[in-house]
């Protein structure tokens, strides 16, 4: 067995919604990113990647590169997973925490682990999403973005 640990931020912009997890939640604000910024996805793939030794998320999918501009980030955590499988390996559990003051995400926490299981491939059991709020101190306290952790065991397929 493996463990990756993968972590990610993404400031605001104007917008009126922010993906997290692959999923669409209403807000005041929208993600400042060459992808769709869905900073939660960006983590576990960079858990997953660390597990099995491939780098990280930006050597695979360069944020120069138009290819991936404004992409659903379920597009690359999809590629990852196959990266993980030509390795021999497969994602055994996956635990990801949202550090965000706003806005709340308790409502949209099943669906985010529905969505995560299927691009995985595992049972929605394996997988858990957490939210927390920096108690209104740093950057995420300030609403000025924010920021995911992501950790993963694989296993050998
Ligand atoms: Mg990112």
């Amino acid at each position: 067995m493996r463990i990756g640990h993968g972590y990610d931020v993404h400031a605001f912009c104007e917008g009126e919604w922010v993906r997290l997890c692959g999923v669409d939640v209403p807000h005041s604000k929208g993600f400042k990113a060459h992808s769709d910024g869905d900073v939660a996805i960006h983590a576990l793939c960079d858990a997953l990647l660390g597990a099995c030794a491939l780098g990280d998320i930006g050597r695979h999918f360069p944020d120069t590169d138009d290819a991936f501009k404004g992409i659903d980030s379920r597009i690359l955590l999809r590629r990852v997973v196959e990266l993980v499988a030509e390795r021999g390996m497969v994602c055994n559990n996956a635990d990801v925490t949202i550090v965000a003051e706003r806005p709340k995400l308790a409502n949209f926490i099943d669906q985010m682990c529905v969505t995560l299981a299927e691009d995985l491939g595992i049972s929605k059991e394996r997988v858990n999403v957490k939210a927390t709020t920096s108690e209104k101190l740093g950057f995420t306290g300030r609403e000025e973005g924010i920021a995911a952790h992501a950790v993963v065991t694989v296993v050998n397929l």
